[in-house]
């Protein structure tokens, strides 16, 4: 195993703010950041044949297949960039896939060095999803109350067009949130009893969360918490 390796793993609700500090994690620590989620929406927007398999699944808010995500994960770890850690978000959502990515990253001598799970509690995600907007172009999140763009609905990073999220109603809501309950806080367990499970409260400020997340990509391996 590479001890330099900064792999981590953000876990946690829709809405949590996972996004937010995976580019925060990008921009400060130089990692690539892979979220499947923007991966997905990229290949709708190309209209590519992944696109088109999986836009009405995004769209509903329900799971896309694990051969798809699988693929979009393994082709990113063949990539340079990704060979000393990247920041992973959205994936892994179900015990499955966390057991498929151990084994993606095992076959390269490799490990899931840090997973944090960011909790909030739900009233406090439903606020944050319901304001929530992304960019198009670039998947920078903003939030029409708590953080908007500065000019309009304009990217502050790469101008593209800022915007609500196909899936970003509070139908799709109730039916993300009880799919995360049911199907991914399993995954916590299962990161706490390999020993590199870390809580961070999300409900502090982002930038006192980022400096946490900096902190922990120094230490070699979180214990049990
Ligand atoms: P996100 O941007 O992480 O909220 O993901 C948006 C949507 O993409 C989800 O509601 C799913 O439809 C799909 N998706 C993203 N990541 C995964 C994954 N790991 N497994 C299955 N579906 C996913």
């Amino acid at each position: 195993m590479n001890p330099t390796d900064r792999t981590i793993v953000l876990l946690g609700s829709p809405g949590v703010g996972k996004g937010a500090q995976a580019s925060l994690l990008t921009t400060s620590e130089r990692l690539p950041h892979l979220s499947t989620g923007d991966a997905l929406r990229q290949e709708i927007a190309k209209g590519s044949d992944i696109g088109s398999r999986v836009r009405e699944i995004v769209e509903r808010g329900e799971f896309a297949d694990d051969g798809t995500i699988l693929e979009i994960v393994r082709q990113r770890l063949e990539r340079q960039e990704f060979s000393s850690g990247f920041v992973m978000d959205g994936f892994p959502r179900t015990v499955r896939q966390a057991k498929l990515f151990d084994g993606l990253l095992a076959a390269r001598g490799r490990r899931v060095r840090h997973a944090v799970y960011l909790s909030a509690p739900e009233d406090v995600i439903i606020r944050r999803l319901t304001g929530r907007l992304v960019c198009a172009d670039c998947g920078a999140t903003y939030h029409s109350e708590f953080q908007p763009p500065e000019s309009g609905m304009r990217c502050d990073r790469c101008c593209g067009h800022v915007q609500r999220r196909a899936d970003d109603r509070p139908d799709i809501h109730i039916e993300r949130l009880r799919t995360y309950r049911e199907r991914t806080q399993p995954v916590l367990e299962y990161y706490r009893t390999r020993g590199c499970l870390h809580e961070v409260d999300s409900r502090r400020e982002i930038g006192d969360i980022a400096d946490e997340l900096r902190g922990l990509l120094r230490t070699k391996r979180v214990s049990a918490s």
